[in-house]
């Protein structure tokens, strides 16, 4: 439990007994997909993303994890998840008893509110169609003033659509400015 400057954890004796809420206690469910998440880390990198498969409920494309290449039998049984259309944010690709259950994974502690994520961007072995940070939708993505000035400040600058845009969202940005990352790719003595 966070304590009130939000970045200490409060000693146990004060959090024994006190009223806890249910935003400060994550569901049975939450902690186990946080669990899978973390005994698949390795997985559940930009290099390893492998394919995507789409949210029934959220229509939100979530990344496919597998140490290598889909083998033919991986991507049948994909393609069968894939065609079923009931796939939801959170859950196991594949059910425990599956054969790939434990090589083709996605993120589980994902929910349909939870944005896109970053390594759908940055995957190398495929690359996906550009769709909102937010919303995942790919059409009416912004390329605007607003999009263009920070794209001149940021190295990176995540798709925003213009729902997402009007109803007060920011685009996603991080990293130095490109000018300064440029500047400092210049050898000493090429100025
Ligand atoms: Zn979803
Ligand atoms: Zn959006």
């Amino acid at each position: 439990m966070p304590d009130d400057t939000g970045d200490h954890y409060k000693p146990f004796f004060e959090v024994y007994g006190a009223h806890t809420t249910d935003e400060h206690r994550p569901s049975l469910n939450e902690t186990l997909q946080s669990a899978t998440d973390k005994s698949n880390h390795k997985l559940l990198i930009a290099v390893k993303v492998r394919a995507v498969i789409r949210c029934s409920e959220c229509l939100r494309n979530r990344c496919v994890y597998a140490p290598s290449k889909l083998s033919t039998s991986q991507m049948a049984a994909f393609i069968r998840v894939q065609e079923d259309n009931s796939y939801i944010c959170g859950q196991p690709l594949f059910p425990c008893n599956h054969e790939f259950h434990s090589d083709v994974v996605v993120r589980q502690a994902v929910a349909c509110t939870s944005p896109m994520e970053t390594t759908y961007y940055s995957a190398t072995t495929v690359s996906f169609e550009a769709c909102c940070f937010y919303c995942g939708v790919q059409d009416s993505l912004l390329n605007d003033d607003y999009i263009t000035s920070l794209r001149s400040q940021y190295s990176v600058v995540r798709p925003l659509c213009k729902m997402c845009r009007d109803s007060g969202k920011e685009a996603k940005t991080w990293g130095q400015s490109k000018m300064k990352k440029l500047r400092c790719k210049v050898p000493p003595g090429q100025y």
